[in-house]
């Protein structure tokens, strides 16, 4: 038997987040297939009248956004499930340690390890703080080499 690359995680660990990655998945399936009969529904209908119709607009766009962020999401469990399939899966693709299970569990699309994504959390705040103050920035970037 060959050995996993992310054989940090035990065949059950696995199934077990493979199956909170399904189920994320189908329940996001579901909401749209919701979202869609609501909508088509809604325009057979029609609009009553003008208050109606604007009301309508805003929560179609406030829909869209939402329904942006979940097809993004959408994407990343589908990516994510071929990663588990393909054995990759459970490694961080910065240094590729792998990353905890307590991790993977909280939050099944991880892809960093937990120290990976602190330091890229910094640099992000380091890039704000060289928005604001240039010179503070070219001090942090260098003594951070
Ligand atoms: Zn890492």
């Amino acid at each position: 038997m060959s050995v996993r690359l992310n054989s940090h995680l035990s065949d059950k660990q696995l199934n077990e987040l493979r199956d909170r990655l399904m189920s994320e998945a189908e329940r996001i399936r579901t909401n749209f297939q919701l979202k869609k009969h609501e909508y088509e529904h809604n325009s057979i209908t029609g609009a009553k009248d003008e208050v109606d119709s604007a009301n309508d607009n805003i929560l179609l766009a406030a829909d869209m956004r939402f329904s942006n962020r979940e097809s993004l999401y959408y994407k990343k469990i589908m990516k994510t499930l071929s990663k588990v399939e393909s054995d990759q899966y459970g490694m961080c693709d910065e240094c590729g340690d792998p990353i905890t299970y307590s991790r993977l569990i909280a939050r099944p699309t991880s892809e960093m390890c937990i120290l990976c994504k602190e330091e890229s959390e910094r640099e992000e705040n380091q890039n704000f703080y060289e928005r604001r103050s240039k010179s503070l920035g070219r001090e942090m970037s260098v003594s951070g080499n």
